[in-house]
């Protein structure tokens, strides 16, 4: 999930969890520690370049501080503010509420991370094995208004509150402007950001960000529906295809959730993992939704041979270690690139480049499980 969504969750808990008896400076202390707690995890983006690129950042983001463990680690950060005299004094009596905020900021970070087709590894060291949510895009506008006009409304300052306000009004149109975002649901935002605003304006600070908290719990939840309703579609359509897949990777359009695009990998009897792509409009009548252009039929991404990489990981070190990020890998033109981000065989940001140099083996690799070990073994 973008920082934006994060410092957004961390702002609406800190309005949920501020104490009734509050001034101006306990207030900020409130919020600048819910800002920084929900942004806490992706402090990992500080060491990615320990390991060589692309593997630094495909192994150490999301890494460790996006574990249980690593997030008890990084409350040590709010432990340390707490420890500066005129901190203490502005929270005094409410400690236990400062430390609730500390611990559901953080936990909204993982939470929200989870949900997307990226994934986490929550509960390493006890499994490192990744989960995937594949019910919210990255990059959701959703939460930009769900959460942003409880926000906008609960800062004090009229520069500041205008300042967030122009930003979270212009992004959708830039989404819009560059095809990001269908104008239908840039349209339906900017209504239910109306009404939302109308809604939210008489509310205390505590209540506005409670509904907004909620709004978007709700719209996550019914994400996960229509996760689970692409899911049974897909696997009804044709069982066979069904028994031989091996993973199914969903995401929903940003900002347009009735369409849905899936990535089927299947183990085929000749020891191929075969990548194939199309969109789901859910419900089915709503097919425009997913645009002109948009294959509503299985088409073939890749074929690829397990041999090859079975091979390969055994052979060159740097595959080995990518392997375990990859959900999604094929080998075209000396490259090899995890589908799930971009569909184009010339490369995203997993690429990596099959060279003599990538079968050394770069420093200070991790221990994550394999994706692909079902198919490929460990
Ligand atoms: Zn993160």
């Amino acid at each position: 999930m973008e920082n934006i969504s994060h410092s957004l969750f961390g702002a609406a808990l800190a309005g949920a969890t501020l104490p009734r008896d509050r001034s101006p400076l306990r207030r900020r202390v409130f919020y600048i520690t819910g800002l920084l707690a929900a942004n806490l995890p992706d402090l990992d983006l500080i060491y990615t370049r320990l390991t060589p690129p692309p593997l630094g950042y495909l192994l150490h983001h999301r890494g460790h501080t996006h574990t249980i463990v690593g997030l008890v680690a990084l409350a040590v950060v709010p432990w340390l503010i707490t420890l500066i005299p005129r901190v203490r004094k502005e929270i005094g009596d409410a400690l236990g509420r400062y430390w609730l905020l500390v611990a559901l900021a953080l936990a909204s970070h993982l939470l929200a991370d989870g949900w997307n087709s990226y994934g986490i590894h929550p509960f390493y060291p006890l499994s490192n094995q990744w989960l995937y949510g594949d019910a919210v895009f990255i990059l959701e506008p959703w939460f930009w208004t769900l959460l942003g006009v409880a926000v906008v409304l609960n800062i004090r300052y009229w520069r500041g509150r205008w300042l967030l306000a122009a930003l979270l009004g212009t992004l959708p149109l830039i989404g819009l402007a560059i095809g990001l975002f269908p104008w239908p649901a840039v349209a339906l935002l900017a209504a239910v950001g109306g009404v939302f605003i109308l809604l939210l304006r008489p509310l205390d600070e505590a209540r506005r960000s409670v509904i907004a908290l909620v709004a978007t719990g709700v719209f996550v939840l019914l994400s996960f529906n229509l996760n689970e309703a692409a899911v049974r579609q897909i696997r009804r359509a044709d069982p066979d295809a069904a028994a031989r897949t091996v993973d199914l990777i969903l995401n929903p359009r940003p900002a347009n959730p009735l369409c849905w695009d899936a990535l089927r990998l299947t183990h085929e009897p000749d020891d191929t993992l075969l990548i194939s792509q199309k969109s789901i409009p859910l419900p089915s009548a709503a097919s425009p939704a997913c645009g002109a252009n948009t294959s509503l039929a299985w088409t073939t991404l890749a074929r690829q041979p397990l041999a090859e990489l079975r091979q390969l990981a055994s052979e060159n070190c740097s595959v080995n270690a990518w392997l375990q990020f990859a959900r999604a890998p094929v080998i075209s033109e000396g490259n090899i690139s995890d589908l799930r981000f971009g569909n184009s065989l010339r490369g995203n940001f997993t690429t990596l480049r099959l060279d003599a140099a990538a079968a050394e083996c770069p420093p200070y690799l991790t221990k994550w499980t394999p994706p692909r070990s079902d198919v490929l073994g460990d």
